[in-house]
């Protein structure tokens, strides 16, 4: 939507394909690089599939091109290490309520490399934040990301083992159900999410019934009040029909063991009645 708003102003930009696994196809983002290219945005790890990007070498392709990376790291912030340096990232967003902070408070990392001259203004005013977005801080918004941030850290790696573990364990259930198939890159992935899509079901029906007892969208936040297919499904391929019959699981903090039996046998219990009231 931000690239849609700047080709309003005259500016061009390439959308990138994805292959079948979600990840950006490097041959293709190398070739749509041009003379006037300004910046290659790809996220680090996409929302809905937890599927991780090959930021490290887009991000070098980026550098030896004289091009600006951006990373959007809103999803992958508190749940696996990374560091900015090492990504060879130049902008990066974070969000604090991601990681179990409050709502309405966010960061924009800017590399030391990076010529503040080429970055806009915000919001004009007082000069905060370095002029580029002014306005009296958040405070207590600004220190409850930096106490989830502390927190999140000295848990990730424990958090990290036990997600995956509750995933793997989510997945084996749910799958064991036939017609039923997991979407993105097994190996390159958040441990906390999971993305399925269910043959045989219709999409809304689905949706409404899973949700009587289970927390669980089709896709992401941002869409939920769309009855489009995700967007993130399609360019991977999926059939629009079996995109809007998928689920989005994201495992966090307080789930358990208990919970996660639960939903195994609730999504198998619905997808099962759902496709025998189909067959009629
Ligand atoms: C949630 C999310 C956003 C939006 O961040 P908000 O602070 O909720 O507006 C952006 N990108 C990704 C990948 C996200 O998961």
């Amino acid at each position: 939507d931000t690239c849609k708003a700047l080709e309003r102003r005259g500016i061009s930009t390439t959308y990138l394909p994805v292959g079948k696994d979600g990840l950006v196809d490097l041959g293709a983002l190398e070739n749509a690089i041009r003379e006037t290219t300004a910046l290659i945005a790809v996220m680090l790890a996409n929302n809905e599939t937890g599927v991780l990007q090959p930021v490290d070498e887009i991000a070098q392709i980026a550098k030896q091109r004289g091009i600006i990376m951006l990373s959007d790291a809103v999803q992958a912030v508190g749940k696996m290490p990374l560091s900015v340096q090492k990504l060879g990232i130049d902008l990066m967003p974070l969000s604090a309520h991601k990681m179990y902070g409050p709502k309405g408070v966010g960061a924009l990392y800017i590399s030391s490399r990076l010529s503040k001259s080429k970055l806009v203004t915000q919001v004009t005013g007082g000069g905060h934040e370095k002029a580029l977005r002014s306005g009296t801080l958040n405070v207590p918004g600004i220190v409850g990301f930096g106490k989830a941030a502390e927190i999140a850290l000295d848990r990730m790696s424990d958090e990290g083992h036990r997600l995956a573990a509750l995933r793997d364990a989510l997945e084996d259930g749910i799958l064991s159900l036939g017609g039923a198939q997991l979407n993105g890159n097994k190996e390159r992935r958040l441990p906390h999410v999971s993305n399925i899509s269910f043959e045989g079901v219709e999409g809304k029906a689905f949706l409404i019934a899973i949700n009587k007892e289970l927390a669980i969208s089709s896709g992401s936040a941002c869409s939920s009040i769309t009855t489009r297919p995700s967007h993130v499904l399609t360019a991977m391929g999926l059939e629009s029909e079996l995109a809007r019959s998928t689920l989005r699981f994201g495992l966090g903090r307080s789930n358990t063991a208990a919970q996660v039996d639960f939903a195994i046998q609730y999504v198998k219990d619905t997808v099962e009645k759902l496709r025998k009231k189909r067959l009629g």
